[in-house]
């Protein structure tokens, strides 16, 4: 704990965790092994099932309708409960996470971006990293006008090319849809790489999704359409793009949905950009969304808002380093 504020937190956490027995959400991406993994949002096949084991055997892993009655009727957690949650719709977490929860006989709930399902095109950062980290062979420098502003990246030096990714990355991710399609349109031209991606970064097939929501152990939510931060668009932008991820996993899978969780999600901002705001609460109220979760350290209690509960990421930590950290996560 390095500064201030993360101490005035961990004794505000510390003594709400005193007065009520918190539950933690925690946050996952994909289980697959990856030759490189840049966000670092993968977990191996092994480290989830040693997570998973531990978990099974020393914590109550909560399914989402048991979640979900906790939360709305403000209902004190059971003793170490635990929620287990993925973001994105990756077609490992029902190859590859699935049988595993299966396996062990943990449920865990599935936000689901549609606008990639069922296509070989990749979400734009695993396509900004298939562009950039994948092929030394690009220009020297790139331009690229994102948002009508020209901006300038060398691309001569893997150290550059690496530099670059990680500066587009944090820029893009609080473009509007439409700004960060047009980029990735100029970065194909310029790279002269074509937007078909990698099989093993692709999303869901519809097949997968419905076989994902018949499994006994996962529950699907929504997740936007395009994954924009929520934050940066006006609110009847905001009501089109969570209700479209909306719409189209109630008609594919012919049930109501009422799971919802925020792309990026983190509470932190710079100046005027957010990842979600007052606004995109109001739209989720408005889609009869009932359980919000968003990205920032932090334990649910019974008092929490079910419009923008804290998540813990998981990273792929061996067995030991995961239990230390489950310890920490439900004292401060
Ligand atoms: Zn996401």
């Amino acid at each position: 704990m390095g500064n201030v504020s993360q101490k005035v937190f961990s004794v505000m956490h510390y003594v709400a965790n005193k007065v009520q027995r918190p539950a933690v959400i925690l946050l996952y991406h994909r289980v697959t092994t990856l030759q490189q993994d840049p966000q670092e949002l993968s977990v191996t096949p092994v480290n989830f099932n040693a997570q998973l084991t531990h978990l099974a055997s020393d914590y109550t892993v909560l399914d989402a309708d048991r979640f979900l009655y906790h939360v709305k009727n403000k209902k004190a957690f059971p003793e170490r409960s635990v929620f287990i949650t993925f973001d994105d719709g990756y077609a490992d977490n029902y190859h590859e996470a699935l049988p595993i929860l299966t396996q062990r006989e943990v449920p865990a709930l599935f936000y689901i971006t549609t606008s990639k399902l069922n296509t070989p095109y990749e979400l734009w950062w695993d396509d900004l990293e298939r562009i950039l980290l994948t092929d030394s062979n690009l220009p020297p420098v790139l331009k690229i006008n994102i948002n009508g502003r020209m901006w300038q990246y060398p691309t001569n030096t893997l150290m550059a090319i690496r530099e670059t990714y990680y500066a587009l990355q944090q820029v893009l991710r609080f473009c509007k849809p439409d700004m960060i399609d047009a980029a990735m349109a100029q970065l194909y031209e310029w790279s002269g790489k074509d937007a078909t991606g990698r099989p093993s970064h692709r999303l869901m097939t519809w097949d997968e999704l419905k076989g994902m929501n018949n499994a006994a152990y996962a529950t699907i939510g929504c997740h936007t359409h395009r994954h924009p931060a929520v934050g940066m668009l006006s609110y009847e932008e905001q009501l089109a793009e969570i209700g479209k991820s909306k719409e189209i996993l109630e008609g594919t899978l012919g049930a109501p949905q009422v799971h919802f969780s925020y792309p990026f999600g983190g509470r932190k901002f710079l100046g005027s950009k957010r990842y979600y705001n007052a606004d995109s609460i109001k739209a989720c109220k408005e889609l009869g969304l009932q359980l919000v979760t968003a990205n920032y350290y932090g334990q649910v209690h019974s008092w929490s808002n079910p419009y923008a509960l804290p998540r813990i990421l998981v990273r792929d930590w061996p067995i030991d380093v995961f239990r230390r950290h489950m310890q920490q996560f439900f004292k401060y």
